[in-house]
C-alpha cells in the first residue's frame, strides 16, 4: 500500500483552542503526524511525498469565497490593531445556513465568524501552506488508484472531515475526504465515504447532503453529548436527490469493539446495496480507548478488525487520516488498521 505524507504539513502548529470555555493547548499538533509516520516507517511502508495539484481539487468542493478567505485572512488579521496572533472568530452568525438571507461582510473579523464554526481551527502564518499540503497528500493518494494501486493511505494533517464547503471547524479547513471522493468521481460513477472517526463527519455530510452519487456514512459517538453536537443523528438521511444517501450510526459514549463492529456490519450492508466502485475511508483513530477525547473505547485489536471488515469490501480505496490524538497506542492503532485492511 502506498503511504503518502508531506512534511510541509508540520508547519501548521495551532497554539490553543477553547474547551468548555477554557483555553487549552490545541491537541492537533505536528507530533501526532510524527507518531503515525514513524509507526508506518517501522512497519515497512515506503513514504511517498505528494506533488502540488494547485487549487482545482479544493475548488471542486469549496466555495471561491472561502478559499480566498483561507489564503488571505492571516495577513488581513495581523493588520488589525491589538488582534490575536492566530485568527480566531469572536462573532458567530447562528442559524447559518438555514436562517434568513444574510450579508457577506468585508471585515476580517466578520468573515472569520462567517467561515469558522468554532475556535478549534485557528489560522496562523503557516496554516494555508500546511492545509494545501494536506489536500495534496489526499489527492496524491487518490491518483495512486488511477495508476492501478488497490489502496493508498494519505497521512493528512490538518484533518478535514469537519470542514463544510465554506466553513472550517474542529481542527479542519479543507475537507480532504470529500476532495478525494470528488477526484474519484472522475473514474467512478458511485463513490462511498465511510467515516470511522470518533466524531461525526459533519462537513462531509453537509457537502454531499443533496447528492446521490456519493454515499456518506459516519460511525461516531452520539452527538447528544459530544462534538459536533448539532449533526450526526440517525434522523439525518439526506435531502432532495440525496435522501437515503447519508447514514449516521451514533454510538453510546464508552462503546467498545462490539457495538462499533455491529454498526460497521450494518454500514457494509448498505454499502453493498449502493454498489459503489470506489471507497474513501475517513480514518480517525480517536475512537480508541486511550484517546484524550475519551468518547469511545475501541481497542488496538478492534482497529485491526475494523480494517479487516472494510478491506473485505474489496473496493479500490483511499484511506484519509482524520483525527486521533497523542496517546501511547496511536501508532499501533494505525498499523493495526492498515494490516487488518490488507489482510
Ligand atoms: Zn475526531
Amino acid at each position: 500500500m502506498k503511504f503518502v505524507f508531506s512534511p510541509i504539513q508540520s508547519e501548521h502548529y495551532p497554539a490553543h483552542f477553547l474547551s468548555s470555555g477554557a483555553t487549552k493547548p490545541n491537541p492537533e499538533t505536528p507530533e501526532r503526524a510524527d507518531i503515525l509516520l514513524e509507526a508506518g516507517r517501522a512497519s515497512g511502508f515506503k513514504i511517498t511525498e505528494p506533488v502540488n495539484y494547485g487549487l482545482a481539487p479544493a475548488a471542486a468542493i469549496h466555495t471561491p469565497e472561502y478559499l480566498k478567505f483561507l489564503q488571505g485572512i492571516y495577513d488581513r488579521w495581523r493588520q488589525i490593531e491589538g488582534a490575536s496572533e492566530e485568527v480566531i472568530p469572536n462573532v458567530h452568525p447562528n442559524g447559518r445556513p438555514h436562517g434568513i438571507a444574510m450579508g457577506y461582510p468585508a471585515s476580517a473579523v466578520g468573515q472569520a465568524g462567517y467561515h469558522m464554526a468554532d475556535t478549534a481551527c485557528p489560522i496562523s502564518e503557516t496554516t494555508w501552506r500546511s492545509v494545501m499540503a494536506s489536500m495534496n497528500t489526499a489527492v496524491h493518494a487518490t491518483r495512486q488508484l488511477e495508476d492501478g494501486a488497490r489502496a493508498a493511505y494519505a497521512l493528512c494533517r490538518p484533518p478535514g472531515h469537519h470542514a463544510f464547503a465554506d466553513m472550517a471547524g474542529g481542527f479542519c479547513y479543507l475537507n480532504n475526504s470529500a476532495i478525494a471522493a470528488q477526484e474519484l468521481r472522475q473514474d467512478h460513477e458511485r463513490v462511498v465515504i465511510l467515516d470511522v472517526d470518533l466524531h461525526h463527519g459533519n462537513g462531509t455530510q453537509g457537502i454531499f447532503y443533496r447528492r446521490d452519487d456519493v454515499l456518506t456514512i459516519s460511525i461516531h459517538a452520539d452527538p447528544e453529548h459530544f462534538y459536533p453536537f448539532y449533526w450526526g443523528y440517525a434522523s439525518e438521511r439526506g435531502e432532495g436527490a440525496g435522501i437515503g444517501y447519508n447514514l449516521n450510526f451514533p454510538l453510546d459514549r464508552g462503546s467498545g469493539d462490539q457495538p462499533f463492529l455491529a454498526a460497521l456490519d450494518s454500514a457494509c450492508t448498505q454499502i453493498d446495496a449502493f454498489a459503489p466502485s470506489a471507497l474513501v475511508v475517513a480514518l480517525g483513530l480517536d475512537a480508541h480507548e486511550s484517546d484524550p477525547f475519551a468518547g469511545l473505547a475501541v481497542t488496538t485489536e478492534g482497529f485491526g478488525e475494523i480494517g479487516k471488515v472494510i478491506g473485505r469490501l474489496a473496493l479500490p480505496s483511499v484511506i484519509v487520516q482524520e483525527g486521533g490524538y497523542a496517546n501511547p497506542a496511536l501508532g499501533s492503532n494505525l498499523v493495526s488498521f492498515l494490516e487488518g485492511f490488507s489482510a
